[in-house]
């Protein structure tokens, strides 16, 4: 099979065995659980999508290693036209699940591995890249979502690996014999975690020969015996224990993180795919940000999308549609949205073919694209905010809606434009602007566009690094004549 229908994926879970633990319990049945649940449709959406005809070239693709069809979250990219049909997948998940969609970071681990795994063994003879493939055939055979797991929780800022004083704040061999290694440590704010098959983890950063044993990088099955997880909590999260479908905002969708623990895992060497190397840790980290930083060029621009449509009802559920300010404003939402999508575009079609084959984007647009993230979606956000009204943060419950005696109330207080809508379609869509910019899914579109694939100082040391400013003297320093011999 290369390419599971959303049921065969939602069966899959269930057949996985997670430790996970939700609001101080144990959660007995993820699938199914209310807080969870909304967070794996939108990874099932991503199968969904790829059995739809009218996505197919966007969704799906031929395999370069067996030529089966698969799921594109499973591929490599062999070109810079699959690099730009990941940044429109992208665009396009995001705008039917409003959300984060969380598959993207085993796609971007995925790609980041094979061409530094395979610059690894070239160098230094070792075996890593075959192992890599055996795991992608099998990846794109059971059309898997991974979980790519690159976040250590860091502890001491100020101080390296070694020399941390609880040795767990970074992922690190704990032992080594003949059939593999024994890992300790966290990885934090693991995007889709509990809704993956496996889980692909990477060091965090550079790693100098003293942090050797930190210099590690593996699969393992995402309930691997001694694998844990701590789920995060959302704002507004628990309206989804309430059973409703409107004061959750999108009570269809949603993103979730969670701290994934490794409490003595034996991973064997098949599944090891660095174990020392420290040289090679800073160019898997710079890869694996960089296409996470060029997907954020799609995915928050399908979310924008959303959020743009939902601020212009508001105003035409508000009777405010013609005001020549509010169509200002989402003119300037819409220029902030598709800038986004450009620098996605641009680092991708300016990208080029490593050593292995595969694809990588142009490094310095990449880090552009997601440096305007850090900003852009937090104009369109207030922007957003200011066209919805106070009402999205002061207006009644559902059940409040529903009650017989004050939901009359509600009904006639509460009324926008009579012609085009219902009290309770302008309470929908006021919820779902209070949802992306401070519910649930406002950690996928503001938070995580702040913090998410590195937060804005990491971008701004790679523009340093790449901007190549020398060259730049070099051209004033001509125009300029100076030193002309
Ligand atoms: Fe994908 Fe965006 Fe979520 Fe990252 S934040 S996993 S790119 S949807
Ligand atoms: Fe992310």
């Amino acid at each position: 099979m290369s390419l599971k229908t959303p049921e065969q994926y939602e069966e899959s879970l269930r057949k996985m065995n997670f430790k996970i633990y939700l609001l101080g319990e144990l959660v007995k049945n993820p699938v199914d659980h209310p807080i969870i649940r909304p967070s794996m449709n939108s990874v099932k959406m991503t199968y969904a999508l790829a059995q739809m005809p009218e996505y197919e070239d966007l969704m799906t693709v031929k395999s370069h290693l067996t030529g089966e069809k698969i799921n594109r979250f499973g591929h490599l990219h062999q070109s810079t036209d699959d690099l730009v049909k990941k940044v429109k997948m992208q665009r396009l998940c995001g705008q039917q699940t409003a959300s984060c969609f969380q598959r993207c970071v085993g796609m971007d681990a995925v790609n980041a591995m094979d061409s530094t795994t395979f610059e690894m063994d070239r160098k230094l003879g070792t075996k890593y890249h075959d192992r890599f493939i055996k795991f992608l055939k099998m990846m794109q055979a059971e059309d898997m979502t991974v979980d790519g797991a690159m976040t250590d929780p860091k502890g001491n800022r100020g101080l390296a690996p070694h020399q941390q004083p609880d040795p767990d704040m970074f992922v690190h061999v704990v032992e080594k014999n003949d059939k593999g290694i024994v890992i300790r440590g966290a990885k934090a704010h693991q995007t889709g975690a509990v809704n993956s098959h496996w889980v692909m983890v990477m060091p965090t950063i550079a790693m100098t020969k003293e942090d050797a044993d930190y210099a590690v990088s593996f699969v393992c099955p995402a309930d691997e015996k001694g694998v844990y997880y701590i789920y995060g909590r959302q704002s507004c999260d628990t309206r989804k224990l309430e059973g409703g479908t409107i004061d959750v905002g999108n009570s269809q969708f949603g993103g979730h993180e969670a701290l994934m623990v490794f409490d003595n895992v034996f991973i064997p060497w098949e599944n090891v795919m660095m174990c020392g190397e420290y040289e090679f840790s800073g160019m898997l980290v710079e890869r694996f940000a960089g296409y996470h930083r060029q997907s954020y060029g799609g995915c928050k621009v399908g979310v924008g999308d959303v959020l743009i449509g939902a601020a212009a009802l508001a105003a035409d559920y508000n009777g405010a549609a013609k005001a020549s300010h509010i169509k200002d404003k989402l003119i300037e939402m819409t220029h902030l949205n598709e800038t986004l999508y450009s620098c996605g575009i641009a680092c991708s079609s300016q990208g080029h073919k490593t050593a292995s084959g595969t694809y990588l984007i142009d490094l310095l647009l990449a880090n552009v694209c997601k440096q305007n993230v850090t900003r852009f979606p937090y104009e369109i956000a207030r922007l957003a905010e200011d066209i919805a009204g106070g009402l999205m943060v002061t207006m009644a419950s559902e059940k409040d809606f529903k009650n017989p005696e004050i939901g009359k109330v509600l009904e006639k207080y509460m009324q926008g434009n009579t012609d085009i809508c219902s009290t309770e379609d302008r309470a929908r869509i006021l919820r779902l602007v209070e949802n992306l910019t401070l519910g649930t899914a406002a950690v996928g579109y503001r938070t995580e566009s702040m913090h998410g694939a590195g937060s804005p100082q990491a971008q701004r040391i790679m523009i340093a690094r790449q901007g190549n400013l020398e060259q730049k003297k070099k051209l004033a320093k001509k125009i300029a004549m100076i030193d002309k011999k």
